[in-house]
């Protein structure tokens, strides 16, 4: 099979990868150059709306995907009318707006934060009036890693809050006291098969994700399987989904969702028989998909914005570090360390995810983690 792949990210990157492995050859499409797709696939260097660009791609591609949802809409229908293109336009149409997101998710009866929509200052006053304080002003679109979005907690921060998020189209959400995040992944094929990984524990600091940790045997595994697989069959979804989730107590509320891999997912390349990108590959290409068994939990740490010693990393028994090759820069994702536990390590899992997590600099989060020992 050759596969298209929108952008030239590390997801681009570890699709490819994982698709050379499955005997697929990719392209990447997008703009920059010296992308991180660039060792596992070749690039078709062109302008999101470069058309011509768009048609040679169209004719060498049995199947297109894309990497992240920033893709210009018009780009991504000129391959599902034309060719083939998965996740589905209307997929990422959805995933794109938080208000039709949130409606979706409401719609087919799974829990949120209470929301409204705002695109006045006018509505960020009245929406405030009905959902409280201390809430969150969203853009609907274009936000990623927390940006676009402002927390509003004491009555004076209302005011200006619509113009200092640039006066575009918003919803204001209610504040989830959440004891913990989780997302749960899953992909489903052509045919309609779909499996699901065991959902992740995420850490975030400064809006990134920093630590996720796989949990096999969460009691809440069930319920977020039935809330991701509502969605995949609503959309006639191909590929893999990514759903977000706060925990409270017993309880889930969806935050949102990715048409894509997932970087709380990335563990699965060490934690699972079959990673979430070969699923992903599988998927799109109309293949069975992958075995998602994970017999171990595995803990993956995000390098963030300067790289670790690799020779610390190494230290640490079982520790596979993944970089991207881009060029260090405050807050970017560089790559990530996933470290899978083995019988030999089972007593040392938690430490060693600590010391993994000091070498990134993670202080805060290694001391959280030596809190729950
Ligand atoms: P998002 O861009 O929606 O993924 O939000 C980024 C982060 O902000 C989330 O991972 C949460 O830590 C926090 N957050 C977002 N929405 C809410 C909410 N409604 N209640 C509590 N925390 C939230």
């Amino acid at each position: 099979m050759n596969v298209g792949i929108l952008g030239g990210g590390q997801l681009a990157r570890m699709l490819a990868q994982a698709g050379n492995s499955l005997g697929m050859e990719s392209v990447y499409f997008c703009p920059e150059s010296d992308c991180p797709a660039a060792p596992y696939a070749r690039q078709n260097q062109a302008a999101y709306d470069d058309i011509d660009a768009a048609g040679k791609l169209l004719d060498w591609a049995d199947v297109v995907t894309y990497e992240f949802e920033n893709i210009p809409v018009p780009l991504v229908r000129f391959f599902e009318e034309k060719g083939n293109l998965y996740p589905s336009s209307g997929a990422l149409a959805v995933s794109c707006d938080r208000l039709k997101e949130k409606t979706l998710f409401n719609t087919l009866g799974i829990e949120t934060a209470r929301f409204a929509q705002v695109d006045s200052s006018d509505d960020l006053a009245k929406a405030v009036g009905s959902i409280g304080l201390p809430s969150i002003l969203k853009t609907r679109s274009g936000g990623y890693d927390g940006k676009g979005q402002s927390v509003l907690r004491a009555p004076e921060d209302v005011a200006g809050a619509f113009e200092e998020l640039g006066q575009v189209p918003c919803i204001l959400e209610s504040m989830v006291p959440f004891d913990s995040e989780l997302s749960v992944i899953a992909a489903r094929s052509t045919t309609g098969e779909k499996v699901f990984y065991p959902v992740s524990e995420n850490h975030h600091r400064e809006g990134i994700l920093r630590l996720s940790l796989s949990r096999e045997n969460s009691p809440l595994q069930s319920a977020a399987q039935k809330m991701i697989q509502k969605i995949l069959d609503e959309l006639d979804y191909v590929g893999v989904l990514a759903l977000e989730l706060f925990q409270v107590g017993d309880k889930l509320y969806a935050n949102e969702m990715a048409p894509r891999v997932h970087n709380s997912g990335h563990w699965t390349i060490e934690g699972a028989c079959s990673s979430q990108f070969e699923n992903h590959m599988r998927a799109v290409c109309g293949m069975p998909l992958g075995n998602v068994t994970v017999d171990r939990p595995t803990a993956m740490i995000n390098i963030i914005g300067t790289l670790p010693e690799s020779g610390l990393v190494k230290e640490v028994p079982g520790a596979v570090l993944h970089l991207y090759d881009k060029a260090p820069r405050l807050g970017r994702k560089l790559g990530h360390i996933t470290l899978r536990q083995t019988a030999s390590t089972a007593g040392e899992h938690n430490n060693d995810i600590i010391r993994l997590l000091r070498i990134c600099g993670e202080e805060d989060l290694a001391c959280m983690l030596s809190g729950k020992e």
